[in-house]
């Protein structure tokens, strides 16, 4: 099992077990992806789909979501698709990728600008937990597309959006409306009555994934 993967099979559910009962005096401070909880700031003016797992987030008064869209802080909404060429969020951090739009434009200054001021922010507001949308070029975690998702050739990558990246090497727990695992654990965390589903699976640990990306 490779390190990246590592960290989110043992790190970040060790973190989430480790979490504080929070209350609603005290709420658990979580950044959310501004499209996850249901704000049409999707390149194309929707919410990027309807995702239960992470908009029940904003059902408990003893949670405080902090919801950003690093593209629209960079881009507006709507804009063009972009995705990472040549790498990883992490890559584009340390010079190595590019993010273009699909025709093309290089979004890499506007891109790693965003995920500043979504590190900023979560700073400043001491955030315990990000649960950010998997697959953007901005906001992925476990896994993003490697070149133009509306090219011919659809090809997936493990790997972290930019922002994802900036946040997680910065320290700040991520985990993606996806790591339905994870979720258990933080909803057993802010819900007394809820009881963890010991079946639930992260985005690594299902089969798509693992059979994807050859993993045993
Ligand atoms: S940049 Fe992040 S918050 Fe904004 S639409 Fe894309 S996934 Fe959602």
């Amino acid at each position: 099992m490779s390190t990246y993967l590592d960290y989110f099979a043992m790190t970040d559910r060790n973190y989430l077990h480790s979490l504080r009962v929070p209350s609603s005096s005290d709420p658990l401070r979580i950044m959310m992806s501004a499209c996850l909880s249901g704000i049409m700031c999707g390149y194309d003016g929707s919410a990027n789909g309807v995702y239960p797992s992470a908009l029940k987030l904003l059902n408990y008064n003893n949670v405080r979501l902090i919801k950003f869209c690093p593209e629209e802080y960079s881009f507006g909404t709507p804009r063009e698709m972009c995705d990472i060429h040549g790498g990883t969020g992490l890559d584009v951090l340390e010079g190595r990728a590019k993010v273009l739009t699909e025709t093309g434009v290089d979004w890499t200054e506007g891109m790693i600008k965003a995920s500043e001021k979504m590190l900023e922010i979560a700073l400043v507001q001491k955030v315990e937990l990000a649960v950010l949308m998997d697959i953007s070029a901005a906001c992925g975690s476990q896994v993003i597309y490697e070149g133009n998702r509306f090219g011919e050739n659809k090809v997936y990558q493990i790997g972290a959006g930019v922002c994802g990246a900036q946040l997680i090497r910065n320290g700040i727990k991520v985990i993606s409306q996806r790591d339905f695992a994870s979720l258990e654990i933080l909803y057993s965390k802010i819900d007394p009555d809820h009881e963890i589903n010991k079946e639930a699976l992260d985005h690594h640990e299902n089969e798509w994934y693992k059979g994807y990306f050859q993993l045993a």
